[in-house]
């Protein structure tokens, strides 16, 4: 609703009715339509009347996430709110969540196959298709949130993973981070690496898979299906993202133990993916708007997130949440099994060991420099807190 009165007056200002005729169309899509039709083009002039020069594009982007997320789905709707206050309404992204155009988990299929112009989504969902992909997001024992967007943005990462996804027929785009996650909500306490032996837990991706090697047994449920399913007792652990978004979902109401940190999270990256053939039709002053228009839907993003969780940090102590360390026994353990399955990756496939290999030596250097000014102040300064 607020994007839609922002468009309407956007659009309004620079063509008057004509523009807001347009804006009209927008609203009724976001609703669930489509401005061409199921047959029309997916990218194209509108048609409509302007009065000034510049070509109207509309584009949708399909998002892995519900629209219930306003952290992360939240993202994709300031992406598209800066791109139409930029281009005074005349470039337009409808955003749709996880679902509504296809299901969370196909975000790249669709902009691959050209289905949706744009995708919301994390790369390491992905990893099916490449496993090297999970370094557009983050790998269990990995970089921070500032440190991957230092390595994304200035670090020469984005351009390794550039010449990854163009397999695909995707340009990536860095669109926000979580901030390192909590390790999740556990119904009982977990004091060593011998306590996850048969462990059942919902956690995906790389992180699962060194669980696995450490003997849990790792079930991957959507988020819909976590809380039935450690209410039951289906699963005895379940890992999500931070109290903010864990809040919304309930689960300290079935499990009291909230472990930290989720050190197969310590600062995912979100991405926007584009489809090259719509990129390459785009006028170049709209990819300069999409371009900054990402990279400030990455900074709110992280802002929301470290605006929101201490807050629900707080409320979720004030409901008798236990918050518990992994011990050093368990950190040590899922770090050896994490760096066997790099090494065995980048061992065999050479394309995933041109990423491993200068991925892991802007690691080494950022935890250097990571390890003095910033690491001697927090550990003063957050004492006690
Ligand atoms: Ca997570």
């Amino acid at each position: 609703m607020k994007r839609r009165e922002f468009l309407k007056q956007a659009v309004a200002g620079a063509a008057g009715v004509a523009g807001a005729a347009a804006a009209t169309g927008c609203g009724s899509s976001s609703s669930g339509g489509d401005n061409f039709g199921a047959e029309g083009p997916r990218s194209a002039t509108t048609g409509a009347p302007a009065v000034h020069t510049q070509p109207k594009v509309s584009w949708r982007l399909t998002s892995s996430f519900p629209r219930g997320l306003d952290t992360i789905f939240g993202g994709a709707e300031v992406l598209a709110e800066r791109v139409a206050a930029m281009s005074n309404g005349a470039f337009t992204i409808q955003t749709h969540p996880a679902g509504e155009i296809v299901p969370g988990l196909q975000v790249l299929d669709a902009v691959q196959q050209g289905t949706v112009e744009v995708g919301q989504t994390a790369s390491y969902y992905y990893t099916g298709k490449n496993p090297a992909l999970a370094f557009d997001t983050c790998v269990p024992f990995g970089l921070t949130a500032r440190q991957q967007t230092a390595w994304l943005e200035e670090g020469g990462g984005l351009e390794l993973l550039r010449d990854l996804f163009a397999d695909f027929n995707i340009i990536n785009f860095p669109g926000g981070n979580t901030g390192a996650q909590m390790g999740g909500w556990f119904k009982k306490e977990i004091n060593s690496a011998h306590d996850l032996k048969g462990l059942k837990i919902r956690i995906p991706g790389l992180g699962g898979e060194v669980m696995n090697r450490l003997g849990a047994t790792v079930q991957v449920l959507a988020g819909g299906d976590i809380y039935p399913a450690l209410e039951r007792g289906v699963i005895d652990a379940t890992e999500w993202v931070g109290p903010y978004d864990d809040e919304k979902l309930g689960f300290y109401k079935v499990a009291k133990y909230y472990y930290y940190p989720g050190w197969w999270e310590p600062g995912p990256s979100l991405s926007f993916y584009v489809n090259r053939d719509d990129w390459a039709q785009l006028p170049r002053d709209y990819q300069a708007i999409f371009t900054s228009a990402a990279k400030d839907a990455a900074v709110v993003m992280q802002a929301r997130y470290d605006a929101r969780n201490p807050a629900a940090l707080s409320r979720l102590l004030g409901q008798g949440v236990q918050l518990k360390k992994f011990s050093d026994d368990i950190m040590d353990a899922a770090q050896k099994a994490t760096f066997e399955i790099l090494e065995e990756q980048a061992e065999a496939d050479p394309r995933y060991r041109a990423v491993y290999e200068p991925w892991k030596k802007a690691r080494s250097e950022a935890f250097r420099w990571w390890g003095t000014a910033e690491l001697a102040y927090s550990q003063f300064a957050y004492r006690g807190a």
